[in-house]
């Protein structure tokens, strides 16, 4: 929010959620005109034109009533020609980038809420979950069923370390994160310690944990996961961050395409709270803090921390330029940290087992370990925890299995569309944040979606294309007016003619690019032209 704004918003007071409004205002089919900004103005503390630009900006800021939606992820497109047809006229509704059920895709969103899935079944339970390394943290409870009640999650220890750190103080936990070398699992591998530290640190009357359950990354199904089976083990870790950092105030951030995950994340709020885990005494240890749940109104880059703070704010779903980093100047102004759900939930362990112990595990510059999602195309898809350092390959080939039903893989797009496309002579490469920065790889949230060998490129191309000219915020030029017109140029086929235009097209929308978004979703596009210009680049106009 810029400093205009809040002034604004400070001597007009407002609503803590003007999404929302906006949001129960535009359902109930009331008119948009001149008087009815102006109440939802003194409403939520947001001029005329804010508005406005926040009602132009969501998808789910629609009128109609919510409708049945088909997974466009890379998972299950790619699984769709094979697939028998699941009960929704995939033709007929819109599409949705994506629901996280890559690994048992196509999946498709029901008005209900409902997922349904081409193998069967409804809203499914959690998928196959492996852990190969020393020691499983994140899939921990994962590994033996769902433990999304609050007595089943305290009867695996759950809150355990939190009622130990509240004895030992908040500098002891901020230290041992901080030792720990935790890393964001969000992309950016960023230290969780330090991102915590600046928060601690920053002046700010108020201070805010925001759980980014944001999981936008088709291809990636962890953070789903984990907020529908393992809340408590999340809230934990919020807790925990908010005690280190001396927060009052937490969000989780939700998918609005993840609503199984908002309905056991309200329910573990309403456990936890009843429960005095949460509230003006979290344990009765005098610390207080309180979650509320957020969400999310459908936009893909509102998975970037800084969109999604102008989202909470009521604001279109735009990057803010940094510095100020969150950690300082976030959430209305105040310091806030974000991280992701997979990043949170490493938190309990770490203070359980302590720093030294996390970086036994992993490598010198990654500590700890990675849940790493396959997909369908896969044999055996699902989820992996591995230790950082185990080469991508042996994830692939070993656990799993190579391609599904024997048929060869030729990349995996690691990562999601902002990703990397490895062929197999790439797939050496060690699963660690450094070593793959040194090659340019890029982790992502650590989804592995199988290119099986009847890929055709070129309408791989065009799927990369679609994502991005959909998924783009339109705050800069070169994203969202050049993905338009690359994905027009890919639609319409690219001859030789074509090619150096295309070629400077994702190079000027890889370097022009305001955000992580414009910069990296060429990527994946340049590796499929470079391997395949004879398939993607054709020889004759199409007819
Ligand atoms: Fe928005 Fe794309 Fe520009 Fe990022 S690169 S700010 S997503 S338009």
């Amino acid at each position: 929010m810029s400093e205009r704004l809040r002034r604004h918003r400070e001597t007009r007071g407002g609503a803590a959620d003007p999404l929302h409004l906006l949001e129960e205002h535009v359902r109930a089919g009331r008119p948009i005109d001149a008087a009815a900004l102006r109440v939802l103005g003194q409403r939520t503390g947001l001029p005329p034109a804010a508005l406005r630009g926040t009602l132009s900006f969501y998808g789910e800021l629609v009128p109609e009533p919510r409708t049945a939606r088909v997974c466009r992820g890379t998972a299950c497109t790619l699984a769709r020609p094979r697939a028998p047809r699941v009960p929704v006229d995939e033709g007929a509704v819109p599409g949705v980038y994506c629901l996280g059920y890559c690994d048992r895709g196509p999946a498709t969103l029901d008005e209900q809420g409902r997922v349904h899935l081409a193998a069967g079944g409804e809203t499914p339970s959690a998928p196959a979950v492996r852990s190969i390394g020393r020691e499983a943290i994140v899939t921990r409870h994962l590994l033996k069923g769902d433990h999304s009640g609050l007595a089943k999650a305290r009867a695996a220890g759950v809150y355990g370390a939190l009622a130990a750190a509240l004895e030992r103080g908040p500098a002891w936990v901020l230290d041992e994160v901080e030792r720990s070398g935790l890393q964001g699992r969000g992309g950016a591998g960023f230290p969780a310690g330090a991102k915590w530290r600046r928060c601690a640190e920053a002046p700010g009357e108020r201070r805010f944990v925001i759980a980014n359950g944001d999981e936008g990354d088709p291809g990636s199904f962890i953070d789903r996961v984990l907020m529908e089976h393992d809340p408590h083990a999340l809230l934990e870790g919020m807790i925990l961050c908010a005690f280190a950092v001396g927060a009052g105030e937490g969000v989780l951030f939700v998918r609005g395409e993840y609503p199984e995950a908002v309905r056991r994340l309200e329910a573990a709020l309403a456990e936890a709270r009843r429960a005095g885990i949460l509230g003006p005494s979290v344990l009765g240890s005098g610390f207080g803090f309180e979650v509320r749940l957020f969400r999310a109104l459908g936009s893909y880059v509102c998975g970037e921390e800084t969109a999604m703070l102008n989202a909470l704010e009521g604001l279109r779903g735009e990057v803010r330029l940094r510095p100020p980093y969150p950690a300082e100047a976030g959430l209305h102004g105040q310091p806030t940290v974000v991280n992701n759900v997979e990043t949170l939930v490493n938190v309990p362990w770490i203070v359980e087992r302590g720093a030294d112990a996390y970086r036994a595990l992993g490598t010198a510059a990654s500590p700890g370990t990675k849940a790493l999602c396959l997909s369908r195309a896969f044999a055996r898809p699902g989820i992996v925890e591995a230790e950082f350092g185990v080469p991508l390959g042996r994830i692939v080939e070993q656990e799993a299995g190579g391609g599904d039903r024997g048929e060869r893989l030729i990349a995996v797009l690691l990562g999601g569309p902002m990703g990397s496309l490895l062929g197999p002579a790439e797939w050496e490469v060690p699963v660690c944040y450094a070593a793959m920065a040194e090659r340019g790889v890029a982790l992502g949230h650590g989804g592995l979606v199988g290119v099986p060998e009847s890929t055709d490129p070129a309408a791989l191309v065009v799927h990369l294309l679609e994502f991005m000219a959909e998924e783009s915020c339109g705050k800069c030029v070169p994203c969202r007016l050049g993905s338009q017109r690359a994905l027009a140029m890919a639609r319409a086929g690219i001859g030789p003619a074509d090619l150096p235009v295309f070629e400077e097209l994702l190079g000027l929308i890889g370097t022009a690019s305001l955000c992580a978004f414009g910069q990296m979703t060429p990527g994946p596009v340049w590796a499929l032209l470079a391997r395949y210009t004879e398939r993607i680049v054709r020889r004759e106009a199409p007819a």
